[in-house]
């Protein structure tokens, strides 16, 4: 089986994604700021484009491992040898050193802390990586899914684009492998197990690949492999009618919105002020565009004021 990205064209309206509409969830003015930058009224756009360009520790971890196993699976590709473990970690720490110097950190940005501590972040990796190469995900590359490297999907290219029922939408895979008549896809995971969200993800993915492939869904099995804190898989069974739901739901939240736009072919958005601050200031501290929220910076004050202007929200 030979699995090729379809390629659609260019056209602006919004594409649903799990991550689009948790930040529309979150806080509308985040979601303004990190999705229609060029609309933000009286701050400069180097200003609001430095800010949407800062990472998190956690999210640079999660990258940092993405990319190495990806790196380790198209070695995988080209052979069977066994890796040298100690040059795969020294590999490791290299990338860790290379993407904490490179990038701008929101815990630094905000002084939260003075630096980061690379040495816990290899740590966590180190802990990731041993995990994996222990698991019965890794053996089961090895001895089943090796056979057909030739087709395995490795981090596509692209955004992942997709129509799901119709729908424009972004599920974008880590890892597609084929074998025999069946299809596995496999997403890893650094951060805490979260069913519900990673359930919806899931059939996120077996609904790309249904479409995108043609591959009829009794025959697609998506799991989330969980590398930290311990070694864990989470694996849906796929129902007609868990489908029929999840296209509801995405089409419910596509239109929740597409309501934010004053055009939504052209998915032009509403002024800011139609964009509420979120009803919940704790998470605040966790985002990015604060500074743009507080420009005096968040004190106990400032979010007791936040929080009871967003009552009447
Ligand atoms: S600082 Fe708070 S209110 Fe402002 S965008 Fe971020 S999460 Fe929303």
């Amino acid at each position: 089986m030979e699995l090729k990205y379809e390629k659609y064209p260019f056209t602006p309206i919004l594409g649903w994604s799990i991550s689009r509409f948790e930040e529309f969830d979150k806080c509308k003015r985040r979601y303004f700021y990190s999705y229609y930058p060029k609309f933000v009224p009286d701050i400069p756009s180097y200003k609001v484009q430095q800010l949407k360009g800062l990472t998190t520790v956690a999210l640079e971890t999660g990258n940092v491992i993405h990319d190495i196993l990806e790196a380790f699976l198209r070695r995988m590709q080209k052979s069977k040898s066994d890796i040298d473990e100690q040059r795969f970690f020294s590999y490791a720490r290299a990338l860790v050193d290379r993407y904490f110097s490179e990038k701008t950190f929101l815990e630094v940005y905000y002084k939260y802390t003075d630096s980061i501590e690379k040495n816990a972040v290899y740590s966590k990796v180190q802990t990731c990586l041993e995990n994996f190469l222990g698991s019965p995900c890794y053996s089961w590359i090895y001895m089943s899914a090796l056979r057909n490297r030739e087709n395995w999907m490795i981090e596509p290219q692209g955004y992942g684009e997709t129509r799901l029922n119709g729908l424009k939408a972004y599920c974008k895979m880590d890892f597609l492998i084929p074998v025999e008549n069946n299809v596995y896809i496999l997403d890893w995971k650094t951060g805490q197990k979260d069913p519900f969200k990673h359930r919806s993800q899931l059939l996120g993915y077996a609904a790309a690949a249904h479409h995108n492939f043609n591959i009829p869904w009794n025959t697609i099995f998506p799991k989330i492999i969980y590398l930290s804190p311990k070694y864990d898989e989470f694996e849906i069974e796929i129902k007609e009618n868990d489908l029929k739901s999840f296209f509801d739901t995405i089409k419910a939240q596509t239109e929740q919105m597409q309501q934010f736009c004053s055009s939504v072919e052209e998915n032009r958005p509403h002024p800011i002020d139609s964009f509420p601050k979120t009803p919940s200031p704790g998470m605040c501290r966790q985002c990015k565009y604060q500074e743009l929220c507080f420009p005096q910076g968040i004190t106990a004050t400032s979010e007791n004021e936040h929080a009871s202007v967003s009552v009447d929200w």
